[in-house]
């Protein structure tokens, strides 16, 4: 049966990927200049079993900028160093219902972040990953993305320049966090941690092992390597699950029943518990920053093996 499936999904990764490889519609993030740039043509997907299989197609291999899916392993990090009530009560665990860099939503709920995966919470998030310098801390954060990979991964040096030089409203958020007592570092030095967390580039290959990590018990599925605590894992989930996607977060739940996180570099993760992860990226985002072909990608494929987490059978 396994040497079926592994037929089975090379076929429908064939599949899925010539279905929507012409798929309209999207445009590039254009507020960060360097993503402006990359060729919006670009389609990648890729799945990793909770065993640790691999399956690819496409542009599977080309190194894009994960930005906001570096929220879900961050917050894996972060729970690792302070625990789940910590992220709970210092950050916050409900949807926002506002875009993913909303001032407002920090001002109306308790002048907290809300949310791990919104960026004034994933720079509280950063903050909580302690290290012994701002240096010494952004290599623990880089490095645990690296083990989440099962490679060293690196800084796309022009993409973090770029962001960089224009993240003027995520300093301002890091600011307004501080003075609101939530921040656990100095909140420019998180704010560069977190824009560097951002600014790391994937493959959507890298991303389906890293989110395979949470697929499996918080084991990485290919090095075996134990990241995250088992118990933390539904956590991390039920956040994905509540703010993965932008203020579209509950359309991805009622559509494809499946935990994931989008990036405004065109990446797009999902997670069927136990069974696998779903990665595929290209450029092209909808108005709230969801690229619109990867998607529709792990949608199909998702409707394809009957993944819906709400499924009595
Ligand atoms: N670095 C981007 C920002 O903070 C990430 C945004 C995203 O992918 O949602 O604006």
């Amino acid at each position: 049966p396994l040497a079926a499936l592994a037929q089975d999904l090379n076929a429908l990764l064939k599949e899925t990927h010539a279905k929507f490889a012409n798929l309209p519609g999207g445009a590039n993030a254009n507020y960060i200049p360097f993503l402006a740039n990359v060729p919006s043509n670009l389609f990648g997907i890729a799945i990793v079993t909770a065993d640790g299989k691999v399956y690819e197609v496409g542009d599977s291999k080309y190194e894009f900028g994960i930005e906001s899916i570096s929220k879900a392993f961050v917050l894996c990090k972060a729970m690792m160093d302070v625990g789940p009530d910590s992220i709970m009560h210092g950050i916050g665990v409900n949807a926002t219902g506002m875009p993913f860099n909303s001032v407002i939503a920090i001002e109306l709920e308790g002048y907290s972040p809300q949310n791990p995966l919104v960026n004034a919470g994933a720079m509280a998030a950063n903050s909580m990953v302690k290290g012994p310098d701002k240096d010494a801390q952004w290599q623990i954060v880089l490095d645990y993305l690296g083990a989440m990979a099962g490679r060293p991964l690196k800084l796309i040096d022009e993409l973090y320049k770029s962001e960089a030089a224009t993240n003027q409203h995520n300093r301002a958020i890091a600011m307004l966090l501080e003075a609101y007592g939530h921040m656990w570092a100095d909140p420019l030095d998180a704010c560069d941690s977190y824009t560097k967390q951002c600014s790391v580039g994937v493959s959507a290959k890298d991303l389906a092992v890293m989110a395979g990590m949470l697929a499996n018990g918080g084991v990485n599925p290919v090095t075996r390597k134990r990241l995250l605590k088992a118990e933390y894992v539904p956590k991390v989930l039920a956040a994905m699950s509540m703010e993965g996607l932008y203020t579209t977060s509950g359309e991805w739940l009622y559509q494809v029943g499946l935990p994931g996180k989008s990036g405004v570099g065109g990446g797009v993760i999902a997670v069927a518990p136990g069974k696998m992860a779903i990665a595929a990226f290209a450029p092209p985002l909808d108005p709230v920053g969801n690229s619109v072909k990867a998607m529709a990608a792990i949608q199909y494929i998702s409707e394809k093996l009957d993944l819906n987490l709400y499924k009595s059978t």
